[in-house]
């Protein structure tokens, strides 16, 4: 049976359109069946702030895959893309985090889902809003577009392509 996985790709370095247009390729061949992908929306650069604005974009994918599988995959498709980890948060060619794994409740060391961060990102909230804004939260127990319609967040968040 397959899973319904909630990624959020994100770029900041390069040519980020085509980072992102590639990384959908990868995951759709490595990662299961990508059913839908939100518009891409331009956001200024979080935690760190002098570093040049992200490109992200919420992709939905139908999975065979277990999460830690999938977390497997989307490491994979990040290093395809010369992802070096050298300082937390620093600027990075790609980012691909799982936000929500269907119904699923995650915590290891190496994988926490639903992505702890999710409902303070505007980021993260309102490319997944367009895609899945009935999609209830399995802790929070709210849809995103709740979570969104409260999210504190400042950082703007813009639509540059659909
Ligand atoms: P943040 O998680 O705050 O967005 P980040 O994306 O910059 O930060 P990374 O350096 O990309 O952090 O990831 C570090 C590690 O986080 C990954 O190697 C992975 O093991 C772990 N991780 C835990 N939960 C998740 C998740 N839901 N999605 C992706 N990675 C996760
Ligand atoms: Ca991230
Ligand atoms: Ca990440």
């Amino acid at each position: 049976m397959s899973t319904r996985a909630y990624l959020l790709l994100g770029s900041n370095l390069g040519d980020r359109v085509a980072r992102l247009a590639q990384a959908r390729r990868d995951l759709a061949a490595t990662a299961g069946r990508l059913v839908a992908a939100s518009a891409l929306y331009e956001t200024a650069a979080w935690g760190v702030e002098d570093q040049p604005a992200f490109l992200n974009q919420a992709l939905v994918i139908d999975t065979e895959l277990d999460a830690p599988a999938l977390l497997a995959a989307c490491l994979a498709t990040e290093q395809q893309q010369g992802r070096e980890r050298l300082v937390r948060w620093a600027a990075r060619t790609l980012d691909v985090d799982i936000l929500l794994f269907g119904q699923e409740i995650v915590a290891t060391p190496s994988l926490t889902v639903p992505h702890p961060a999710l409902p303070g990102r505007r980021f993260a909230l309102v490319p997944l809003a367009e895609v899945a804004p009935q999609l209830v939260h399995p802790q929070l127990h709210r849809t995103i577009g709740q979570l969104l319609a409260d999210c504190p967040d400042p950082l703007a968040v813009t639509r540059v392509s659909h």
